[in-house]
C-alpha cells in the first residue's frame, strides 16, 4: 500500500476548492462524510442523520470543521485537519447554531451530494438567508484531476483486479452457479489489497445482455458467454474492470461480437488525450459498433469517472463537451447486448496523461476461455 497523503496534500485541496469556488460566485464548499470529506481531509466515517459532522471551506479565509464531541479524537487524528479549525458540540446543544457559526449569514454554498437532507434544511432554518446548491451542479470537477499520489493508488487498485482476473480464469465455470463465482471474485478481491468489495457482477449467457443483472442463482452452462465485472475500494481507491469470458470454445458470432467490443474499446482508448471532448471518446467507441451493425445494441454511456467514489465525473457520454485534462481518471467500456442471448463489455480504467492515455488495467483483452 501507498503511504498516507500528508497534510500538505489534504491543505493543497482545500486551497484549490476555495479557488473553484470563489471562480464559481460561491461563498464556500460545506463537505460532509462520504467521498467529499474522505478526500479533503482523510477522514473516514459514517454519516450520522441524528449528528452532524461538516467541513466549511470558505472561498476566502480559513477552513474549519464541526463535529459531535464524542467524534473529536477521530476527527483530530485525520491527517487533513492538522490545517482545519476544529470546533465541537455536545449532545443536547443545538447543532446547527455550532456550524451556524462558520458560515455567512446570507452566504451561497455548495454542499456534498451525499449531504443528509435533514442537516442542509437544519442550516436553512439556522441562517434563512442562505442558500444551498448540490456540488454536482456547481463543482462538479472538483476531484476530478487527480494528482500523482492518487494516480498512483488507482494504478494499485487496477493491477490489483488485474490479478484477480488471471486467477479467476483458472477457476472452473460450467456447472457453478453466477453466485459462487461472484463469491471467489470477492474473495479474490480481499487477498489482493481490497478493503470493500462494491460490486460483483456475474452476467451468464443471456444474463449478460442485461447491463444492470448483477448477480442471480443462474447455473452456468458450457457454451456460455460471462460478461464479469467487478470492483471495490483499495488503499482509499476505487477499481472496476469488466472482461468477458467464454465457457469451452465459442461460435464464431461470439468471437466476431467480442472483438469488435475489443476493438471498439481500443479506439475509444486511442482518443483519449488533452483537449479532447469527453464526448468524443464515446463517438470512437460508437461510430466501431455502429459501422458494424450493431448500434442499437450499445446500451449505455462508455465511461464515468472514478477516484475515491466508484462513479464521479467526469462522463464519458453524448453531450459531454468537457475536454480531458492531464490527470483525469475515468472507465472506458462499450458493450454489446443481444437479448435473450448473450452480451459483451470490456472496461478499462483510463487517464488521461500530457499527450494520450494510459491504462491502468493492462489485462489481456482477447477473448479468454474457461472451463
Ligand atoms: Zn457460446
Ligand atoms: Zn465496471
Ligand atoms: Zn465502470
Amino acid at each position: 500500500m501507498s503511504g498516507a497523503f500528508t497534510t500538505e496534500a489534504y491543505a493543497r485541496r482545500m486551497s484549490r476548492a476555495a479557488e473553484q469556488a470563489a471562480e464559481a460566485g460561491l461563498d464556500g464548499v460545506l463537505v460532509t462524510p462520504g467521498p467529499d470529506l474522505a478526500y479533503f481531509t482523510g477522514y473516514s466515517l459514517v454519516a450520522h442523520t441524528a449528528r452532524i459532522t461538516m467541513l466549511t471551506i470558505p472561498a476566502s479565509g480559513e477552513p474549519a470543521m464541526v463535529v459531535p464531541i464524542l467524534e473529536r479524537p477521530g476527527a483530530e487524528a485525520a491527517p487533513g485537519a492538522a490545517v482545519v479549525a476544529l470546533s465541537d458540540w455536545a449532545d443536547g446543544a443545538d447543532p446547527y447554531d455550532a456550524t451556524a457559526k462558520l458560515l455567512d449569514p446570507n452566504g451561497r454554498y455548495a454542499v456534498s451530494d451525499a449531504a443528509w437532507a435533514v442537516h442542509v434544511l437544519g442550516l436553512q432554518r439556522a441562517l434563512p438567508g442562505s442558500s444551498y446548491v448540490a456540488m454536482a451542479n456547481v463543482l462538479p470537477m472538483l476531484r476530478a484531476i487527480k494528482d500523482d499520489q492518487e494516480l498512483e493508488r488507482l494504478a494499485g487498485a487496477g493491477a490489483a483486479v488485474d490479478a484477480v482476473f488471471e486467477e479467476i480464469l483458472r477457476v472452473p465455470f460450467a456447472g457453478r452457479r453466477e453466485t459462487e463465482i461472484a463469491a471467489e471474485l470477492a474473495e479474490r478481491m480481499r487477498v489482493h489489497g481490497h478493503s470493500e468489495v462494491a460490486f460483483t457482477v456475474v452476467g451468464s449467457g443471456p444474463n449478460g445482455a442485461s447491463p444492470h443483472h448483477e448477480v442471480g442463482e443462474r447455473t452456468i452452462e458450457a457454451g456460455d458467454m460471462v460478461v464479469l465485472d467487478f470492483g471495490g475500494t483499495r488503499d482509499g481507491y476505487s477499481s472496476d474492470i469488466t472482461r468477458t469470458v467464454h465457457v469451452g470454445e465459442p461460435n464464431g458470432e461470439e468471437r466476431e461480437v467480442h472483438e469488435l467490443v475489443r476493438a471498439a474499446q481500443q479506439a475509444a482508448f486511442e482518443a483519449v488525450r488533452p483537449g479532447v471532448a469527453c464526448e468524443e471518446v464515446d463517438h470512437a467507441a460508437r461510430r466501431v459498433i455502429a459501422e458494424a451493425g450493431y448500434g442499437e445494441a450499445f446500451l449505455h454511456r462508455t465511461g464515468h469517472g472514478i477516484g475515491v467514489a466508484g462513479q464521479e465525473p467526469p462522463y464519458i457520454v453524448e453531450g459531454e463537451t468537457l475536454p480531458l485534462e492531464p490527470g483525469m481518471c475515468f472507465s472506458v467500456e462499450p458493450g454489446i447486448y443481444l437479448t435473450g442471448r448473450f452480451g459483451v463489455r470490456i472496461e478499462d480504467i483510463v487517464t488521461v496523461t500530457g499527450d494520450g492515455g494510459r491504462r491502468f488495467n493492462n489485462v489481456v483483452r482477447e477473448l479468454q476461455l474457461v472451463a
